[in-house]
């Protein structure tokens, strides 16, 4: 495969890839927090309509592990959740800003009346200026997209799915549930009524090399989406990819230098215009079995910025992607 060399060496503030710091504090003026919210959901892939056991890696918070208790009410929530960051926050109450994401399972998998009580909820909320909301590429029927709209002329809207890998068989290993023609389908839809789309990838998936890895971010960059998530797979006590690593059957995971290059490869190949939002793991540390490198995201992200200075390398320097903006 060849590739264009770009000669723009583009800077975001002083990082080398466009991060979601960079673009917050570009539109907002100051650093924008994220909120985990809990709003109670299952996930078809849990309860038993897709199936019963969920995709191989998540854990029993849904992949949202740190997200708050579905008990309190949505704005019991985000106040707590701003009270945990109120060391960091200005004395200036009007920088106070913040993105209510809703994390935990399938977030738009729920009786309508209920999404729209817990959107308008969390929306309306003064110090709330954009709510993002992760769910399934299969539970987005028109009565959510609908809602997804109207929600999206009050503040911005951003959701996040977790496609992980383009390759079907690997798809089938991790049960992720549905073909990508559907996540296709989604993306176009979302994009059709105006929403930001943020797309979650794998990377250190069983099976995959970092070529397929770059097939899945090529692909990725070709689509008319705002933002991407690079996760490294964390293998994680308690759910069944765990056990078959507990078991021998994942003789090998990423090391920390192959992940670092595998990331940089993918900032290399995604567009200038497409945000960051993530770049390393965030998993639960008392679950992790492995690997362990990545408990320490100080140093894994120390390193990501290091190396690109080293290899004076930039996100979009081998970008080729025909993307539909
Ligand atoms: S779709 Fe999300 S919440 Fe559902 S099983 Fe997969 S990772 Fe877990």
């Amino acid at each position: 495969m060849s590739y264009v060399f770009r000669e723009s060496r583009m800077q975001w503030g002083d990082r080398r890839y466009h991060s979601l710091d960079y673009e917050m504090k570009q539109i907002y003026g100051n650093k924008v927090y994220k909120i985990s919210l809990n709003g109670g959901m299952s996930c078809p892939n849990r309860d038993g309509t897709l199936d019963s056991r969920g995709c191989i890696f998540c854990s029993e918070g849904g992949s949202g592990d740190f997200a708050s208790s579905s008990c309190k009410t949505i704005n019991d929530q985000i106040e707590d959740a701003k009270l945990l960051v109120a060391g960091k926050l200005s004395k200036d109450p009007n920088d106070h800003k913040f993105i209510a994401y809703f994390q935990a399972y399938t977030n738009t998998y729920g009786p309508m009346d209920y999404l729209h009580k817990i959107f308008y909820e969390a929306i309306n909320h003064p110090d709330v200026v954009i709510l993002s909301i992760a769910t399934r590429p299969d539970c987005l029927g028109d009565d959510v997209l609908d809602l997804l709209a109207k929600l999206n002329r009050i503040k911005p809207v951003w959701i996040e799915l977790g496609l992980q890998t383009i390759h079907e068989d690997t798809a089938r290993y991790l049960r992720r549930g549905y073909p990508l023609p559907v996540f296709d389908s989604a993306v176009h839809k979302l994009h059709s009524i105006g929403i930001s789309v943020i797309v979650h990838a794998i990377l250190g998936l069983p099976g995959e090399n970092k070529e397929n890895v770059l097939q899945t971010i090529d692909y990725i960059s070709s689509l008319p989406i705002q933002g991407v998530k690079l996760q490294l797979l964390h293998i994680l006590k308690g759910t069944d990819l765990g056990l078959e690593y507990e078991n021998g059957f994942i003789p090998e995971v990423l090391s920390l230098d192959e992940y670092i290059d595998y990331v940089i490869s993918c900032l290399e190949h995604l567009p200038e215009h497409i945000i960051i939002h993530r770049i390393t793991g965030d998993g639960p540390k008392r679950l992790l079995l492995a690997p362990l490198w990545s408990s320490n995201k100080k140093l894994v992200l120390n390193k990501i910025h290091q190396t690109m200075k080293e290899r004076d390398t930039w996100q979009g320097k081998y970008d080729t992607s025909h993307h539909e903006l």
